[in-house]
């Protein structure tokens, strides 16, 4: 036997069990979004490799060393889309609907970043977003954190905080950013290798870091809250007072500053002390200059990702799994005749909406049973001659809270909906 190929490290396949969850989430999200008035958009996976570096921006560690990116049969420089903002705007400035309009959009699907694999981080891993366009003012901030808050509750999701800051415009970042360059530079010794190698390229990123030796520097650095420009600080505190007023909780975090140079003002995360490291389960702010940067006409916008992997692992560790996508019945086949006539009868049970396994191949009761008993379906149907000569099937509650017993055909339907407690229509 020749060696099997196995998948690209950190590309998960994602087996039938677990994909029902992800469902779950999926329609419980498309619900949320939709009751706000999002639309779905679908976009390519594969981007000309200048859109990320023009607004993930090209000091960032995405861009720098994540991306996939490569040189197609044309020569052309492409990379699979390591984040869905960059291509949402691409795509708005190329179709013309974000000048004067305003827009609320969704999305969903892979992205792509060459990281270290490990729990809860992954080099494919699949993101939900969400971009709102022409809005410039902290109720639509608001209206997306409440979004989030929805979806956590209609999923029955507990302990997720919000953390939120402000990174200003970018002329008082700049500002900030000189500052804090010039502190750091003054305790230079101080500083892990990370950081001296973000110290010219990308210093605010040095507030992130998670090495404990480096808190004490961070902890003394100048406050980015205190460089906020006035507009900045108005926008934050009306943000901060929509949110009391909707009853959502807050911690404000000044060290929250993001890993994409695209944001401005508002940028918040969703944050879990139950999934270890990878705590962030959803992240967003607004990025006002974006539009205008990849050269669209300029329009202010915000919006935010949820990480799907992480999301559905939280959502594992707290309810037991749905078991949504099992067939209600399994029909049992047994004898040639039964055969033929079992396919038209499954074809009628799901005419009436009911999910069937019909099974195939032949074979013992049984090893049929068996089969059913895999399906998960709630009840075994077992049509042989005997039953095909007086129209009944025999009905085995595979839960064994019944015996069994013998349904006329004619009313197979109204038993099993009655039985497995589905809604019927009149
Ligand atoms: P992190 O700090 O965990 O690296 P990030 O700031 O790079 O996250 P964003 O680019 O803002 O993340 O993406 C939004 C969300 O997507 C994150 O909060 C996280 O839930 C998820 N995410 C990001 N990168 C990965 C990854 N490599 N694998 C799985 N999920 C990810
Ligand atoms: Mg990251």
């Amino acid at each position: 036997m020749s060696k099997a190929i196995q998948a690209v490290r950190g590309m998960n396949d994602l087996l039938p069990e677990t994909v029902e969850r992800w469902q779950l989430v999926e329609a419980t999200a498309r619900d949320v979004l939709h009751a706000y008035g999002y639309r779905e958009i679908r976009l390519p996976l594969l981007e000309k490799s200048e859109l990320f570096a023009r607004s993930i921006g090209s000091q960032t560690d995405i861009v720098e060393k994540e991306m996939y990116s490569f040189e197609d049969r044309n020569g052309d420089n492409l990379t699979l889309r390591p984040e869905g903002t960059a291509g949402c705007v691409r795509a708005g400035i190329e179709n013309g609907f974000l000048h004067n309009q305003i827009q609320r959009l969704w999305y969903a699907g892979p992205m792509f970043r060459h990281e270290r694999p490990q729990k809860g981080r992954y080099r494919q891993f699949h993101q939900i977003g969400v971009e709102a366009f022409g809005i410039d003012t902290p109720d639509l901030d608001a209206e997306l954190i409440l979004m989030c808050v929805r979806l956590w509750k209609s999923l029955g999701l507990e302990g997720l905080t919000l953390e939120l800051n402000s990174l200003g415009t970018p002329e008082s970042r700049a500002t900030y950013r000189a500052k804090l360059t010039r502190f750091l530079k003054a305790r230079r010794d101080q500083l892990d290798e990370d950081s001296l190698r973000r110290l010219e390229k990308n210093p605010m990123r040095i507030l992130d870091s998670k090495n404990p030796a480096m808190q004490p520097v961070i902890a003394e650095a100048p406050n980015l809250h205190d460089h906020l420009d006035e507009d900045s600080r108005t926008h934050f505190d009306r943000l901060g007072e929509y949110l009391k007023e909707s009853g959502v909780a807050y911690r404000i975090n000044p060290r929250l500053v993001r890993g994409l140079d695209y944001y401005t003002r508002t940028v918040f995360e969703w944050t879990t002390d139950r999934l270890g490291a990878q705590s962030a389960v959803c992240a967003g702010g607004r990025f006002d200059g974006l539009v205008e940067q990849l050269g669209g006409r300029p329009a202010p916008a915000a919006g935010f990702a949820i990480g799907m992997e992480r999301l559905v692992e939280l959502l594992a560790r707290q309810s037991p799994s749905p078991s949504s996508g099992a067939p209600e019945a399994y029909l049992v086949l047994l004898g040639e005749s039964a055969g033929k006539h079992g396919l038209r009868l499954a074809e009628c049970l799901r005419n009436a909406g009911l999910r069937i396994e019909c099974h195939c191949g032949g074979g013992g009761l049984k090893a049929q049973l068996k089969r059913a008993d895999r399906s998960r379906a709630r009840f075994a149907l077992m049509l042989g001659d005997e039953e095909l000569q007086d129209n009944t099937v025999t009905v085995k509650d595979m839960r064994g809270k019944d015996v069994q017993v013998s349904v006329h055909q004619d009313v197979l339907i109204d038993f099993l909906n009655e039985r497995t407690g589905r809604r019927v229509k009149t």
